[in-house]
């Protein structure tokens, strides 16, 4: 039996949420605040387990024609040398890659939009949840930019409204906050020459001090300056502000080998950043209430290190589709209603079910990955002893097997996720 259901948000969870339930025939009504999809900059790394993701939804073709970059490989700098390189591997097309997420989003939309069940409400703020008679939620409140106010009364509401969702709150669902790791500044710069060519993500380390930077599917460079949420050597983050563009290229340059320090100081002036990315890690310990579901970074927001946010909301997306496309096609007696045979409920805690270990087993990983960098960039003996070893093992295939095979569940996801026909 088909159902009405309303989303709200059309990022990665919401967009690809609402195309899979709404090619599977239910009615899917998807509000959004914002107009357009270029937004300020946000997270565009998708790792193998995302572009299989893509694939398994028939999105191959959007993923080739948007702009997009193929990771060829993943640098470690060390006290401004490459200490090692490994190439990222190319499996059937799964490879890294770093993508337009305005444009990946605008193709997933165009893509529902000629399907006569779906209904598209940009420029819509979702500001309340409608309840019935017993408490249950059936739809949502939302305001257009003009001021209009208008209820979406649907079967199901799923919350794909990102990491402060208004409707977690609204449901007073409360979050388990993980410890605050770190927080992240983006810059963007002109890239030089020899990164037209190949596209590698680079991570540099320095005592204290550590940040990565890539060739952008839009030919500049992407750099992410790491902060501590504890204090910074170079301040805090309100005198992390008041730093101009020439102090920011003097604190990467030490980091970089002669000729990419002189790029970054040839073009200090055109600098562009920082945009700050207060992170934050979590998990709710409920996804749902009776009517509602949070998927994506509205359940669960997830740390940036090795770009795991859309990756999880899109295999959200894939398992919640799949629990619908099951509840639809279960056996029912004659005359029972669906809700008979899988009770709304049940489904959407199945849901939670598949999906929260894999999301806390990430989670967990991401704090690992981050502990050990914060650890070898300590002053002293861990950050020498470190740069020491990669110095002496880097350049060998062992060493290189060795960082790929622990990277594996971050690439690759750690439960299967496959989407059923
Ligand atoms: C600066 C930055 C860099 C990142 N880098 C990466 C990366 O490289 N790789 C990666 O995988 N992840 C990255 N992330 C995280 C990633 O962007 C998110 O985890 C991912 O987008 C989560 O998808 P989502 O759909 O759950 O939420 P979001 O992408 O946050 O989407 C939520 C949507 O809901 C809309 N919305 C919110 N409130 C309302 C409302 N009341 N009414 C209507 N609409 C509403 C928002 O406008 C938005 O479109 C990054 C995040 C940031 C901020």
């Amino acid at each position: 039996m088909k159902k009405h259901i309303a989303i709200a948000g059309a990022g990665p969870a919401g967009a690809a949420t609402a195309l899979l339930l709404a090619r599977q025939g239910h009615r899917v009504t998807l509000i959004e605040q914002n107009i357009a999809f270029e937004r300020v900059f946000r997270g565009e790394g998708l790792m193998p387990a995302g572009v299989a993701a893509l694939h398994q939804m028939g999105l191959s073709e959007i993923l080739a024609s948007i702009p997009s970059r193929q990771l060829d490989a993943w640098d470690f700098y060390v006290g401004g040398q490459r200490r090692m390189r490994v190439m990222e591997p190319k499996n059937a097309g799964l490879a890294t890659h770093i993508v337009d997420q305005g444009a990946l989003l605008g193709a997933m939309i165009e893509q529902a939009q000629p399907l006569p069940n779906f209904e598209f409400y940009p420029g819509w703020q979702v500001t309340g949840l409608l309840t019935d008679r017993s408490e249950r939620i059936n739809g949502i409140r939302a305001t257009a930019q003009g001021h209009q106010t208008q209820n979406f009364f649907a079967d199901v509401v799923i919350a794909c409204d990102g990491r402060y969702s208004r409707l977690r709150k609204l449901a007073k669902l409360p979050m388990a906050h993980a410890s605050a790791q770190f927080d992240v500044l983006w810059f963007k710069l002109p890239a030089p020459a020899s990164l037209a060519r190949e596209t590698p993500f680079v991570a540099c380390l320095q005592p204290d001090r550590q940040f990565a930077f890539y060739p952008s599917w839009d030919g500049r460079l992407q750099i992410g300056w790491i902060v501590e949420k504890k204090s910074h050597p170079l301040g805090g983050l309100a005198q992390l502000n008041t730093l101009n563009q020439s102090d920011w290229i003097e604190a990467f340059a030490p980091a970089l080998p002669p000729e990419l320090a002189a790029h970054f100081r040839q073009h200090q002036n055109e600098l562009e950043g920082p945009i700050y990315l207060n992170v934050q890690v979590g998990c709710c310990p409920q996804w749902s209430l009776p009517g509602l579901l949070l998927i994506g970074d509205a359940a669960h927001p997830m740390a940036p290190n090795r770009a795991q946010g859309i990756n999880m909301a899109l295999r959200d997306a894939i398992v919640v589709a799949n629990h619908f496309a099951a509840a639809a096609a279960a056996p029912q007696a004659a005359g029972q209603a669906v809700e008979e045979t899988m009770p709304m409920e049940t489904l959407l805690q199945a849901i939670q079910a598949e999906r929260q270990p894999e999301i806390e087993a990430v989670q967990k990983m991401q704090l690992a990955e981050w502990r050990k960098v914060e650890f070898i960039s300590r002053p002293g003996l861990p950050y020498l002893g470190f740069k020491a070893i990669a110095s002496l093992f880097g350049r060998f295939q062992f060493a290189q097997n060795i960082w790929l095979h622990e990277q594996q569940g971050l690439r690759e996801g750690v439960v299967p996720v496959q989407l059923k026909p």
